[in-house]
């Protein structure tokens, strides 16, 4: 069935989606269908495979993931599809393998610069990388990344909110959060994108923090601020590992239900390709949603 991420929302259920990754260098990719065997009895409306994000691989496994979460499980799919360190031309292979491999769905993104390694120029942004697909008449349903606390790169918030007005003209039809761990903070940037004037269903990113490693890496990544209430529970579990992953499950199944409580358009959860990790906070919320 071909079905744009856009079409599932506004049908009286909030959108619960997943996002995996496919496997690092070092590990098979068999790896992914066994994180998949788990997580499609999870029901997610859809599932989101990046591309080369966090050390994994910019390679055909994407397309390939997404392709199978499609055909061989059943569940909607898209695949992430960065653009600074791409030409053209390796774009244009990429959105024929896309097409070829029946994924409907692409999340459109500019991508990270990567140390010692020159960007290509093709494209800028990930709003010129939208124009391009658009200009090419594929028939993909187009999604996009926003940040609620500003990206990394701005320099202020409005001029931000702004840009992403600007990948919406182009044609993006769904956007989705990177992480927050403080609700207000989504709650303030949708009535700043609504102002805006953007329209399209936006989903909350919701990473459930279970060791204290990961959330070093991901706030020096992203920037995420990080609330009192937060810190102090790192703080008091960070040498228990058990109590840390259900403190984390805790912390992201209250700002799922706060989340639902304000009618969010939808709820994308970070799986980090843990089974356990989505299973217990999916029947966390699954009344809710
Ligand atoms: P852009 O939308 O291009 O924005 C980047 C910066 O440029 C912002 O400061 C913005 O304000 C500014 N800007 C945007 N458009 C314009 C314009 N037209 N004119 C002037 N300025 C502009 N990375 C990966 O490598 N692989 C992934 O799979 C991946 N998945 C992600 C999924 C989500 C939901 C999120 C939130 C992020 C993801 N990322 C991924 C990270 C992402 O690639 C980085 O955050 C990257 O730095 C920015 O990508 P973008 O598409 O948001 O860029």
């Amino acid at each position: 069935m071909n079905l744009k991420l856009a079409e599932l929302f506004g049908k009286g259920k909030t959108v619960f989606s997943f996002e995996v990754f496919p496997p690092k260098r070092d590990v098979p990719i068999e790896t992914i269908y066994e994180t998949l065997d788990e997580l499609q009895y999870l029901k997610p409306d859809f599932i989101s495979v990046t591309y080369g994000a966090s050390g994994s691989l910019a390679d055909n496994s994407t397309c390939e993931i997404a392709s199978a979460i499609k055909a061989d499980y059943g569940i909607e799919s898209a695949a992430h599809l960065t653009c600074v360190n791409s030409t053209r031309h390796e774009l244009d292979v990429m959105l024929e393998r896309l097409q070829d491999g029946g994924v409907e769905n692409i999340m459109a993104l500019r991508g990270d610069y990567v140390p010692g390694i020159e960007p290509k120029h093709d494209f800028e942004h990930a709003s010129d990388l939208i124009t391009y697909i658009k200009s090419k008449h594929y028939d993909f349903g187009i999604s996009a990344a926003c940040y609620p606390e500003g990206h990394p790169d701005s320099t202020d918030q409005v001029s931000d909110v702004l840009n992403l007005k600007k990948k919406v003209d182009a044609g993006a039809e769904h956007l989705v959060s990177q992480l927050f761990f403080d609700n207000q903070i989504f709650y303030d940037f949708v009535d700043k994108a609504k102002i805006a004037g953007i329209n399209t269903p936006i989903e909350a990113g919701i990473m459930p923090v279970t060791n204290s490693k990961q959330i070093e890496r991901m706030v020096s990544l992203c920037g995420a601020s990080l609330p009192a209430k937060f810190t102090k529970m790192m703080q008091r579990y960070e040498n228990k590992p058990e109590a840390m992953r259900d403190a984390g499950i805790a912390y992201a199944t209250n700002q799922i239900v706060d989340l639902l409580s304000h009618n969010v358009d939808g709820i994308h959860l970070y799986t980090m390709n843990n089974p356990y990790i989505a299973k217990r906070i999916s029947e966390n919320v699954k009344s809710l949603l």
